[in-house]
């Protein structure tokens, strides 16, 4: 009889490892508090750009967001399949801006070590520039334009996960109120308690709770150090087509969805669990489109909202088994890329399930390495 999993959390990193898992043959449960893709997923802006979001070096952390930039195509193509239903996928292209030639020298810089890697990216100014996106204004110097970066719907995304997921066969069970406990034993392996849901035991245990995980390690011994950032989020009703690509400047982002608004983001605030969305979060990205986009000085926010990205200490997130309890793997904390990594995430979990996992890859995103520090402070 093949595996009982149990995947707490039904955000798009659960329900990624859902899909994948009842594809190889488990029999998954997924666990939600609330409503699946009710959180961060549901808010976000849905880029897959794994070259503007690494900036520095091609580590660990970057290859990963590229492995997952490849495996995105065919991952859609799945959900599609499994959904019915057409997931918006806009292979745009990305422009990050600069205002003043000075800006230039660290995108060169970017450029030559990306280009090894595949971005295909080029510095483009001028008549060139304007060609590609043409609304721009005049205040922009120069850009990086990278070609390889595209963007999904991702509230529509998550929706088709969760419809992909039950025509798989995965059960979802919302609304299941707080978890009260979690108790791992040999068999059945990981039995937990919800109030709205009651017990659910199964085999395995996938922890996907985002930026909730790190109340989580107290049922493991550990410290996992998990906090929510929140980002603040608007949009403007702008015909697709005036804005052609993914456009970074240093003060915000704008992209442009097929349902006619431009979606512009986002703030990245400490403010515990609260989603609320402020004047001062909306109003900096409102103050600074005009600089880029003259056009947006007339045009009123028409949505506006937030959610909390599950930030980890050191900017990773926690992929792994735990060491002392192997029916147990964590998958949280992806912070600003939950969106791009979650193929690469929902393979490499059920990889661990199947026991076959490519620890080389997964080495940097111990779920242990904060507590192992800690251990190793103490005895020094
Ligand atoms: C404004 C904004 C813009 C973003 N833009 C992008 C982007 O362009 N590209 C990109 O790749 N990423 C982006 N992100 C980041 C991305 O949204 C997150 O990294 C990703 O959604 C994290 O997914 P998750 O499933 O881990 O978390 P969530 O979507 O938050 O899901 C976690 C789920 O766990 C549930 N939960 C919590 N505790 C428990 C419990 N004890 N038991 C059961 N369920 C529980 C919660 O209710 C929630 O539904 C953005 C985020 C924000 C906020």
């Amino acid at each position: 009889m093949a595996d009982t999993v149990i995947v707490l959390g039904g955000g798009i990193v659960g329900l990624a490892c859902a899909f994948e898992a009842a594809g190889r043959g488990y029999k998954v449960t997924v666990v939600e508090t609330g409503k699946p893709g009710g959180q961060a997923s549901g808010a976000a802006a849905g880029m897959l750009a794994p070259y503007s979001e690494n900036t520095e070096q091609p580590d660990a952390f970057f290859r990963l967001c590229l492995d997952s930039l490849r495996l995105y195509p065919q991952w859609l193509a799945e959900i599609e399949e499994a959904s019915g239903r057409r997931i918006e996928w806009i292979p745009s292209g990305s422009l990050n801006i600069v205002y003043h030639e000075a800006d230039l020298s660290p995108l060169r810089t970017r450029l030559l070590w990306q280009n090894r890697l595949g971005a295909q990216a080029e510095i483009v100014e001028g008549s060139r520039l304007r060609e590609l996106e043409p609304h721009l204004s005049q205040n922009v110097e120069a850009a990086l334009y990278c070609p390889q970066e595209s963007h999904v719907y991702a509230p529509d995304l998550v929706a088709a996960l969760e419809d992909a997921c039950r025509s798989r066969g995965v059960a979802i069970m919302d609304h299941s109120g707080a978890v009260t406990d979690v108790r791992l034993s040999s068999a059945p392996g990981v039995t937990v308690s919800t109030t709205a849901r009651g017990d659910i035991s199964g085999d395995r245990l996938v922890v996907c709770t985002g930026a909730w995980t790190g109340a989580l390690g107290r049922w493991f011994g550990l410290h996992f150090p998990v906090h929510p950032i929140r980002g603040q989020i608007c949009a403007y009703e702008v015909p697709v087509g005036v804005v052609r690509h993914m456009v970074f400047s240093p003060q915000a982002y704008w992209t442009s969805k097929g349902n006619g608004t431009l979606v512009c983001g986002a703030s990245e605030d400490v403010a515990g669990f609260d989603t609320t969305v402020t004047e001062r979060g909306i109003g900096r990205l409102v103050r600074s489109g005009p600089k880029a986009f003259p056009f947006l000085a007339d045009k009123p926010v028409v949505h506006r909202w937030a959610g909390l990205r599950p930030a980890i200490r050191d900017g990773w997130p926690m992929l792994g088994q735990l060491e002392g309890a192997p029916q147990v793997v964590i998958a949280a904390g992806h912070y600003r890329n939950g969106i791009l990594l979650s193929p690469v995430t929902g393979a490499s979990v059920t990889d661990l399930l199947d026991g076959k996992a490519d620890w080389g890859l997964l080495a940097a995103f111990a779920p242990e390495r904060f507590s192992l520090a800690v251990e190793g402070s103490l005895s020094v």
